[in-house]
């Protein structure tokens, strides 16, 4: 990609994946048809979770799960590092976020979080967010569950593909739920895999899934009735109209043509997942020892480095954030800042917000910078970033 310019994330759609959606267009399914269960035991298969769940968004699979498992009033700790849909979900269910400040890896510092469960034992729930690709400490969130009772929905969003040592040399996937009563996937074009735009809940705990399933789909139920008047006729025969609305639901469904995407986009998870990894080895060595800038965290084999990461020293640099992205733009490549506090949004502060200590946080956000990193990049491409982040640095 010598001459292309270099976003900081996107997808990368072959000819299989057009055939795939091509197929699917001339089939008899637009909307929800076979290719969604499909592409939903695939998910099972690559994460180890007992159900998924397909969505229209990660948005809205993370409504749902906030829906399934909080109540109206109730406290949830999360991150004030990710993109504001995490915490959104939270107040959409009508509880009220806990943000406990970061770790120097981007991730939330479940020790923060423990001090705060301990203090007030009316919070319900913890909301971590597997923040780059690399995992919530699995084990970590096995005590806080053992000991609290809390109940955790993790963020995948950043994570699929990643694993990490658990308790007993286990090796734990993000997704599997072994620590979380639900997790979340996106499929938005700069996740790992696309469906365009898409999302899943995952969980282990059927009920869950079953109240995704009925708040996806308007909260109507087909199958099973609780009032059931007019579901059979006096000859026991079902009657073929009838269907039950039993709770206020959404139209959170995923399409086929969405479906038949992901499911040729899931094959090459793996391919996808060894390229990032490669790249962000090539970043890490390049970046060794460089006086301004240093990665997030050293090379993590399990990670699925959805965002690379780096921390630049811009007061010693004498460089402006905003100044060098625009200059690295103009060089042919993108970058961002993941992410903006969200507890100072002017939404939050609206809230009460805002005046939450959270000096790692704060720290991080006047440093961090997303250098570009997806799967179609080539190595060379890593050593150009590299070489003209230095040069406008001074280097
Ligand atoms: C992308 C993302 C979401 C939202 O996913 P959408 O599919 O865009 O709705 C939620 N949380 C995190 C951490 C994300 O990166």
């Amino acid at each position: 990609m010598a001459d292309a310019f270099l976003p900081y994330g996107t997808q990368w759609i072959d000819e299989e994946d057009v055939a795939a959606v091509a197929d699917c267009l001339r089939s008899s399914h637009l909307t929800q048809g076979p290719r969604v269960p499909e592409f939903e035991a695939a998910l099972r298969r690559a994460t180890g979770a007992a159900h998924a769940v397909a969505v229209s968004s990660g948005t809205a699979a993370l409504h749902l799960s906030a829906l399934a498992l909080l109540s109206p009033g109730e406290r949830a700790i999360t991150t004030p590092n990710s993109f504001v849909a995490t915490s959104n979900a939270i107040l959409l269910a009508g509880a009220r976020p806990v943000f406990v400040d970061i770790q120097g890896d981007g991730g939330i510092d479940l020790d923060l979080a423990e001090w705060e469960l301990e203090r007030d034992p009316t919070i319900r729930a913890l909301f971590p967010v597997d923040f780059g690709g690399r995992m919530t400490d699995p084990d970590r969130l096995a005590r806080l569950r053992a000991k609290f009772g809390v109940i955790v929905v993790e963020d995948c969003a950043h994570s699929l593909g990643a694993t990490c040592a658990g308790s007993g040399g286990a090796t734990v996937r993000a997704g599997a739920c072994r620590d979380a009563d639900a997790a979340i996937l996106s499929f938005h074009p700069v996740k790992h895999v696309t469906t365009g735009e898409g999302g899943a809940i995952l969980t282990n705990d059927e009920a869950i899934a079953r109240r995704a399933r009925l708040l996806r789909s308007h909260g109507i139920e087909r199958s099973t009735f609780a009032d059931g008047g007019r579901a059979f006729d006096e000859a026991g025969e079902a009657n073929p109209w009838y269907y039950e609305m039993n709770e206020l639901g959404f139209h959170y469904r995923m399409s086929d043509l969405q479906a038949a995407l992901g499911l040729s986009q899931l094959r090459k998870l793996d391919r996808f997942l060894a390229k990032r990894r490669a790249l962000a080895a090539r970043y890490v060595e390049r970046l060794a020892g460089h006086p301004l800038v240093s990665p997030l965290h050293p090379f993590d084999p399990g990670a699925a480095y959805h965002l690379f990461v780096v921390r630049i020293d811009f007061a010693r640099a004498g460089v402006r954030r905003g100044a060098l992205m625009r200059e690295l733009s103009a060089r042919g490549i993108g970058s961002q800042v993941h992410y903006l506090p969200i507890h100072r949004q002017p939404y939050y502060r609206s809230l009460g917000h805002g005046g939450e200590a959270t000096p790692a946080m704060d720290r991080y956000y006047e440093e961090c910078l997303s250098l570009p990193l997806f799967p179609k990049m080539e190595a060379e491409d890593a050593d150009r970033v590299v070489a003209e982040l230095s040069s406008l640095l001074g280097e």
